[in-house]
């Protein structure tokens, strides 16, 4: 017999780890967001109803304790086999031309639409802790671009700004200094940043030192982190972690 759409949902580690009432109420919030939005294969990719699902599933969780609605201004995921290599010309400080190759395995950019890699999130799956998740960064992303900018400020109710602006740059400046000393260690960002699971453990960090490259990041690898690494996030960045928890009506440290 072919799996249900609730056995599909729990291929997801994020979804295994909800409360009961919690899993109910996804799964109603996948069922509408599936019925809405439109999933396209690249590269040869037939999508499956695993793929919409389990996308669909960590999507949702964003959405979970807010009153919001579905990514409105989202176009299509676009769902690629594997990570995917951009050619991009960059110029540097001279003014010099370069041709630089970048490994690619999501994007919420283009036209609204959000771009994944199934192997990204496969990967994902297999490592439900380690403070990485694809899907949940790409969707924090069209989070934060509801008000039309990627800035790192998504629409939030008045009480929660003035304390946003506070903790969120002050965090955000605590993560630069991080990842600029990691650069000078020879070991920094750009070097890194496209391994497969770099590993936080490497400075015992819970944030993603890709986060320091601009707030719009930070807010992603923040919430990649309020959902995967729960408690060390309330346990080293406790602010942080109240805000993302007002934001996102959500308590996932309480969770098992
Ligand atoms: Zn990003």
């Amino acid at each position: 017999m072919a799996p249900t759409r609730r056995q599909f949902m729990q291929r997801a580690p994020l979804v295994r780890r909800l409360p009961a009432e919690l899993q109910r109420r996804l799964a109603g919030l996948v069922q509408v967001f599936l019925h809405e939005k439109n999933f396209e294969g690249c590269n040869g990719l037939e999508v499956s109803e695993e793929m919409r699902v389990v996308i669909a599933a960590n999507a949702c969780v964003l959405l979970l304790g807010r009153r919001s609605d579905f990514f409105p201004h989202m176009g299509a995921v676009l769902l690629y086999p594997a990570s995917w290599r951009v050619r991009q010309v960059m110029t540097d400080e001279m003014g010099l031309e370069e041709q630089v190759d970048e490994e690619n395995l999501g994007e919420a950019w283009e036209r609204g639409n959000v771009i994944l890699s199934w192997q990204d999130i496969l990967l994902d799956c297999d490592h439900p802790d380690d403070g990485f998740n694809l899907v949940l960064h790409e969707f924090s992303h069209q989070l934060d671009m509801e008000d039309g900018t990627a800035n790192g400020t998504p629409l939030l109710p008045p009480a929660l700004a003035r304390d946003w602006k506070r903790v969120m740059s002050r965090e955000f400046e605590a993560l630069r200094w991080v990842a600029q000393a990691l650069d000078e260690e020879g070991d920094g960002p750009d070097e890194w940043a496209w391994e497969p699971r770099p590993a936080c453990a490497a400075h015992e960090g819970v944030l993603d030192p890709y986060g320091a490259e601009d707030p719009a990041e930070f807010f992603a690898v923040a919430t990649e982190a309020f959902f995967e690494d729960s408690a060390r996030l309330r346990e080293r960045h406790g602010e942080l972690y109240g805000l993302l928890a007002e934001f996102y009506g959500l308590n996932p440290a309480a969770w098992p």
